[in-house]
């Protein structure tokens, strides 16, 4: 006899086609019923026997939509309802969301067929999408997904489209995004000043392809925002573009029509080309080679690499076939502020940067950067996450049912909110200290308090009090009546990693190897290489790199000078005198008499070596020191690294005899590239080193020193012969960005 089930399912499942799956499902097996979005994901009623449902989800299981993640899933028995047919019913959401959200996805391979196609009706249509791909998060208005929840309301979809819509066998089958050349979204191109050159479609797209070819600068609107495109072949396009930006060397991304004309440029491993034509569609950084034609040195002055991607929406897929050579495709802003998406903002930054602006009518709630990876054979290390990574699914163990709201750090801001049993990291949004930037930080924490209607009880914040982050969390706190809890940086560090492996309730001894640039310590003092113990949800500092001064607050992280004057003793340090004119060294020699602020920090460590190696005394843009070294040791072909540390000293890393170490070695005439390389070496063996001292085979490290792929490449090797296993963040980058999430898991599993 026929019952009623209902099967709730839970997961990354709505915006991603999986009613439209289930309708089809639920035909194929002749099921009559509903099924429906609700504020726990997807919920399935059906008549059918117990054996007809459990066969059915089984298939359901099997043959999901490939962008769905199902996390988990539940099967009842329920009242006897008499259904007629399958439907597909509307959302109806009183209660909170208890769901992940789902990110943007990169345009799937029907989608350009079609677009290519001239036949088709979407030939040539730039905002084509389907279940399967196009924006999300980007134009979400409020959850359930559903068309009246996202900037598409405002295009009233054509008869054809809404046939389409309403066709169960149709691929655009409740497709919320579905629009076309008749009914859907418009170009507009106009040159900088603000007059129209052309609001013809076609045209619009042509014109850019020509203006690019001329070595022009056009700010186009993606569907996450505004990016700055130029011809990447042209030297003189891309200086231009490196002046009027005001970016002398920060290294730009570059678009590829094709991923044949990537692989003719770059060795692509496996894993580099799935990133690349994954619905994420980030930007790869790939290791430069002789057959690379772009004009590599004006992309990343100095560097051997170059950050790659694939178009990831129908326009840039349009344009980069009609274009047929590679771009520069870089966030649309001026130094420092967020990526931009709305059209009179545009026309106040950019007009000194662009020569034309191709926008187009559709709102963007969520602007995102595109997110940055890169591999270390399969390796992935997050450098940005962001457009098509943000805000998905976390999996992560959560103890207690209050909302938490953690600030992150400030350089590198993210924020995490806790209202349910999910975990949402959002995006990245950059240094809080650009006024655009905490603008839309604290924007988009209210859009999240919004969304899931829940007033955090708890707000975590750095021990650095004068993080914008923490300032905000403070007023936040007032606002809402919260409790307050301040989470030491590194500490963080270490949770976000421990929280990534589900490390909490392992048992075992887990070493905690956090090095970074500068986190505010328990001791007042600024840590940055640290080393932890973890077990039993405490954590302990067992070691740390030696103390020395921190100079000149902010001036210290940018010029790496400093770091080496700091590491340098009275006798070496004349060494060095050519490094800073008369006054300047005048006034640092006072200054480090009288200094009383020290850290530990590895990132300065690695600052003072580029310095000592000639590579680089000021930097031009965060952490350039760091990569410039990286890019110098990995010029090493040589296997015959110096270890410069010979006495064990477990408690506290002698920085200043490492330095000392490489300046003496230099002086002799060893090349810049043997000693980059075993300077990073001598990092690695510390790490090994301490793991055995300490009788620890799991080490987790975590940290913005931890996306130098060298050091991951060495410690993966020594893996193995040493028998420890390492840990490292996953789907969090390993800098500051992971913090916010950190502070979660700390404030969850760690008791002191
Ligand atoms: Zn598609
Ligand atoms: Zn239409």
């Amino acid at each position: 006899m026929a019952k009623t089930f209902k099967i709730q399912i839970k997961g990354q499942v709505q915006g991603v086609g999986f009613r439209p799956f289930i309708f089809s499902l639920a035909k194929q097996y002749q099921l009559k019923g509903t099924v429906s979005n609700n504020e726990n994901g997807v919920i399935i009623f059906c008549n059918t026997s117990k054996v007809g449902v459990d066969n059915f989800l089984k298939a359901l299981l099997l043959n999901k939509p490939e962008i769905a993640i199902i996390t988990s899933y539940v099967i009842d028995e329920s009242r006897y309802t008499e259904f007629n047919d399958f439907i597909i019913v509307a959302s109806k959401t009183k209660t909170q969301i208890n769901l992940p959200l789902t990110p943007d996805f990169a345009v799937c391979e029907s989608c350009k067929t079609e677009i290519l196609d001239p036949k088709n009706r979407r030939f040539n249509y730039p905002f084509t999408t389907c279940v399967q791909c196009g924006p999300r998060y980007a134009i979400t208005t409020k959850f359930p997904f559903e068309r009246v929840h996202t900037s598409l309301i405002k295009f009233d979809m054509c008869e054809v489209c809404n046939d389409e819509y309403t066709n169960p066998s149709d691929r655009r089958f409740h497709s919320q995004t579905n629009s076309c050349r008749a009914c859907g979204i418009q170009l507009k191109l106009v040159i900088n000043f603000g007059e129209t050159i052309t609001e013809n479609q076609a045209d619009c797209i042509d014109k850019v392809v020509q203006f690019i070819s001329d070595g022009k600068i056009v700010a186009i609107k993606n569907t996450n925002g505004y990016i700055l495109c130029c011809d990447a072949i042209n030297p003189e396009a891309i200086k231009t573009l490196r002046a009027r930006k005001i970016r002398p060397n920060k290294p730009f991304a570059v678009m590829y029509p094709f991923i044949r004309m990537v692989k003719a440029d770059f060795e692509l491993t496996p894993y580099e080309e799935d990133a690349l034509k994954s619905r994420v569609a980030p930007i790869v950084i790939l290791q430069n080679t002789k057959n690379t034609r772009i004009s590599t040195q004006e992309i990343a002055p100095n560097l051997n690499q170059t950050g790659v991607m694939l178009p990831s929406s129908s326009l840039l897929h349009l344009l980069m076939q009609k274009i047929g050579t590679p771009i520069v495709a870089t966030s649309g802003n001026i130094h420092g502020s967020p990526i931009i998406f709305e059209k009179e903002e545009t026309q106040n930054q950019l007009t000194d940067v662009a020569d034309y602006f191709l926008h187009h009518n559709l709102d963007i709630q969520f602007p995102q950067d595109d997110s940055v990876v890169k591999f270390v054979d399969s390796q992935e290390l997050i450098f940005r996450r962001s457009r098509g990574l943000a805000p998905n699914y976390i999996d992560a163990k959560i103890n207690g049912e209050e909302p938490v709201l953690a600030m992150g750090a400030h350089l590198k801001s993210t924020f995490t909110l806790v209202p349910n049993s999910q975990t949402y990291v959002s995006q990245y949004f950059g240094n809080l200290d650009n006024y655009d930037v905490l603008k839309r930080y604290k924007n988009t924490i209210e859009n999240y308090v919004d969304v899931f209607q829940t007033k955090p009880k708890t707000i975590l914040i750095d021990k650095h009090l004068q993080y914008q982050s923490s300032i905000l969390g403070k007023e936040l706190v007032s606002k809402w009546n919260a409790n307050l809890q301040e989470i030491q940086h590194h500490k963080a560090h270490f949770a976000s990693v421990l929280g990534e492996h589900d490390k909490f309730n392992s048992g075992e001894k887990i070493l905690g190897v956090i090095w970074d640039g500068t986190g505010l310590g328990d001791d007042n003092q600024i840590w940055g290489g640290e080393f932890f113990e973890y077990q039993r949800n405490e954590i302990q500092r067992v070691a740390h790199f030696e103390y020395y001064n921190w100079l000149a607050h902010d001036k210290m992280a940018k010029e790496p000078r400093l770091s080496l004057f700091s590491l340098l003793d009275n006798e070496d340090r004349d060494y060095i005198k050519y490094k800073f004119s008369k006054t300047e060294w005048g006034i640092y020699l006072k200054m480090i008499k009288t200094n009383r602020l020290k850290t530990s920090s590895v990132g300065r460590l690695f600052d003072a070596v580029a310095s000592v190696l000639d590579i680089v005394d000021i930097n031009t843009f965060e952490a350039e020191a760091a990569m410039l070294l990286e890019n110098c040791a990995a010029g090493y072909i040589k296997n015959n690294p110096i270890d410069f540390l010979h006495n064990d000293n477990y408690t506290e890393i002698p920085s200043t005899k490492i330095i000392e170490a490489i300046l003496k070695a230099y002086k002799n005439g060893f090349s810049k590239e043997h000693l980059a390389y075993s300077f990073i070496y001598t990092l690695a063996k510390t790490i090994i080193k301490m793991a055995k001292a300490h009788h620890i085979k799991i080490v987790a490290c975590s940290g913005g020193v931890f996306q130098n792929s060298l050091i991951i490449n060495i410690l993966t090797q020594m893996s193995k012969k040493e028998k420890i296993n390492f840990k490292f963040n996953r789907k969090l980058s390993a800098n500051d960005e992971n913090i916010s999430f950190g502070q979660s898991m700390y404030y969850q599993h760690i008791k002191n």
